[in-house]
């Protein structure tokens, strides 16, 4: 490909190297938590991420992206049509993007509301997989359903008839305090366990931990971290003149 956005051999080995090593903080958390390899796989968060570079980590073996905002979702999926990848929604979805977001996303993580999983499951062409976000750390700034109300929102949810809930997501609190961090994390967790003693066998998922803190994630239980910047490098800023 010789288009002016394609990749230069430098930069897709950068992009290499960091997922390797990213793979690498997975494997070595996994074991020290004491669990069995492969219980954890990575989601690469590649909002703002320039597709060039998602296909130069697609080449290396990442097959899992999510995608902040529908607009975005749905330009990448065609850019990215011929590379096999399985995209999920990890931002915020208005009711009135649910059928564009269906047309390329294998997973909603972001179902923080009865009525939204009600028109997923309205407009679902096949069983479709969907994630109950729950905001673990309390900050107003953050989405998603309270802890009291997850596992209950979960089991109405999975009554709907086009849709299937296979876990819990996440965005843990943004703090250098890695107990209160681990804290957030370990709230998913027991909202899982409670929902799956309920009855809901197939919401196991736990995606949950970032760059900064995957490790604190996968020993509270993450089945599924979600990385960015420590792959693909520290996102443009959106002010332009802070860019640099
Ligand atoms: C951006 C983003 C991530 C990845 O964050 P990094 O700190 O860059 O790894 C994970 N989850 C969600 C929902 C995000 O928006």
């Amino acid at each position: 490909m010789t288009t002016p956005e394609a990749l230069d051999e430098e930069s897709a080995n950068s992009i290499r190297g960091r997922l390797d090593a990213a793979r690498e903080r997975i494997a070595e958390a996994t074991a020290r938590s004491g669990r069995a390899q492969g219980e954890v796989s990575l989601l690469l968060a590649t909002k703002t991420v320039p597709v060039p570079l998602i296909e130069a980590a697609m080449e290396a073996g990442a097959r899992l992206i999510g995608e902040n905002r529908v607009q975005e979702l749905v330009a990448k999926a065609a850019a990215l049509a011929d590379t096999p990848h399985q995209a999920h929604l990890i931002g915020p979805l208005q009711r009135n993007k649910a059928r564009a977001a269906l047309q390329y996303a294998g997973c909603i993580q972001t179902v923080a509301d009865l009525r939204l999983a009600q028109r997923l499951s309205a407009i679902a062409l096949g069983p479709l997989a969907v994630m109950i976000q729950v905001n673990t750390s309390g900050e107003p700034t953050k989405f998603g359903c309270g802890p009291p109300m997850a596992a209950d929102l979960a089991a109405q949810v999975q009554q709907l008839a086009n849709v299937t809930v296979s876990g819990f997501m996440t965005v843990g609190l943004n703090s250098s305090d890695i107990r209160a961090v681990a804290r957030s994390y370990e709230t998913l967790r027991k909202i899982r366990d409670t929902a799956v003693r309920g009855g809901l066998g197939s919401a196991s998922q736990l995606s949950m931990g970032m760059s900064a803190d995957l490790e604190v994630a996968i020993a509270e239980g993450a089945t599924m971290v979600r990385l960015g910047s420590a792959v693909f490098g520290a996102r443009p800023t959106t002010n332009p003149a802070a860019g640099g």
